[in-house]
């Protein structure tokens, strides 16, 4: 089959490591009797080098009309590269948070998943890591805290600040489906995530993801209050398969969650909307301080390739057969940088894609 993909390699290690994920997408794409058209698009710095503005519209049209978007990293050094001196609405970032909210992309997945290789990166007690883990974490990335209304006042003489924190049952509904289609393709378990005992939201938020629960008799749901979640995620991460939860406390718990694996360029992430459209992109950022070396570690965007063929694409096979072909080049002991230990052979970021590509 033919599938449209849009391309953005933004700025930083971006180009080198999307380059890497788009090698191994052309060896599924041989095996499979695949067709992927790439249309490469400018966001971020590069597109304000090249357009004065972070983001056209253009681009986002283009990425509109594409099956799904896979995307390296953008920005640059924010201390000293020029961008960082434009008005805030004219920067780097701002490109991607107007691109996120034209496709409409509510429900951001991050997995976390500790690599029996890779053991010894991660940052908890060895007890707790020798069981491994993988889990994926959904945050509604559209409402709540970050979206309400805020406003700072005196109040009888006093400076106030109020943060509004609010979600309508569609918004709760349509994160919860996502949780519930996303277990059945994993372990079929749901934690969804909230603060019940306090928060009305949450209450709301409780009900909804119990109703819709009720469409998935094969999952299992349990419900967890996101301060015991955040003492969970680094006593016993292996009981997690999905987790489901708002704005804030997903933004909190997914960093959380990427720092216990030790390893931020092993991280892919997808943001969907209610559709199967999709934007992948490595966890990570442009990492300026390595752009340009051929040095940075390609994984993170190579699992978001594999992302983009689970959740946009359907195809499962393929999907596997990328992660598959990660793990055994770990487990043959190739390493980039960031990821090297004893015993193991060091490999650049052009390496380290053809040995995952001639593994497929
Ligand atoms: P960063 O994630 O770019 O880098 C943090 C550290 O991790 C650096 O030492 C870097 O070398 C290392 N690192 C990151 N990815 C790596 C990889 N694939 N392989 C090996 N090492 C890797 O974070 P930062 O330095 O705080 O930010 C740099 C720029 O990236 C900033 O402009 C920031 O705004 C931007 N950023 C963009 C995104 C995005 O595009 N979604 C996300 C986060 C940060």
């Amino acid at each position: 089959m033919n599938y449209k993909i849009a391309v953005i390699k933004g700025d930083g290690i971006g180009s080198e490591i999307v380059s890497q994920a788009m090698k191994v997408l052309d060896k599924i794409a041989d095996k499979y009797h695949h067709e992927f058209t790439y249309q490469q698009l400018l966001m971020g710095g590069c597109s304000i080098d090249a357009y004065g503005v972070p983001l056209t519209d253009e681009t986002i049209q283009a990425c509109k009309e594409s099956d799904a978007v896979l995307m390296g990293s953008i920005g640059g050094n924010t201390t000293t590269s020029p961008w960082y001196q434009l008005p805030a609405n004219l920067r780097p970032e701002a490109g991607l948070l107007k691109l996120r909210k034209s496709l409409g992309l509510f429900a951001n997945l991050r997995p976390c998943v500790l690599y029996p290789q890779l053991r010894n990166a991660c940052t908890l007690r060895e007890d707790i890591s020798i069981k491994g883990f993988d889990m994926l974490i959904m945050r509604e990335l559209t409402g709540g805290l970050y979206f309400g209304e805020r406003k700072t006042e005196s109040v009888d003489g006093v400076m106030t600040a109020i943060d509004t924190l609010s979600y309508n049952e569609n918004e709760i509904r349509r994160i919860a489906v996502k949780a519930f289609e996303v277990a059945m393709k994993r372990r079929k378990k749901v934690t969804s995530v909230d603060k019940a005992n306090v928060l009305d939201s949450s209450r709301l938020w409780r009900k909804i993801v119990i109703e819709v629960a009720q469409d998935y008799p094969e999952v299992t749901l349990e419900h967890a209050l996101v301060d015991s979640t955040a003492m969970q995620i680094v006593k016993d991460p292996a009981q997690f398969d999905v987790m489901v939860t708002e704005n804030m406390f997903g933004d909190i718990l997914s960093d959380e969650a990427a720092m216990v694996t030790g390893s931020l360029g092993m991280l892919p992430s997808a943001s969907l909307n209610e559709t199967k459209f999709g934007l992948y992109e490595p966890s990570g950022g442009s990492a300026p301080d390595i752009a340009g070396k051929d040095i940075a570690n390609p994984i993170a965007a190579i699992l978001s390739g594999a992302m983009l063929l689970r959740y946009s694409l359907d195809l499962q096979e393929e999907a596997d057969a990328v992660e598959k072909a990660v793990q055994k080049v770990l487990e043959e002991g190739f390493r980039t940088g960031d990821i090297m230990s004893d015993g193991c052979k060091q490999v650049k970021c052009s390496e380290m894609g053809d040995l995952i590509a001639e593994r497929v």
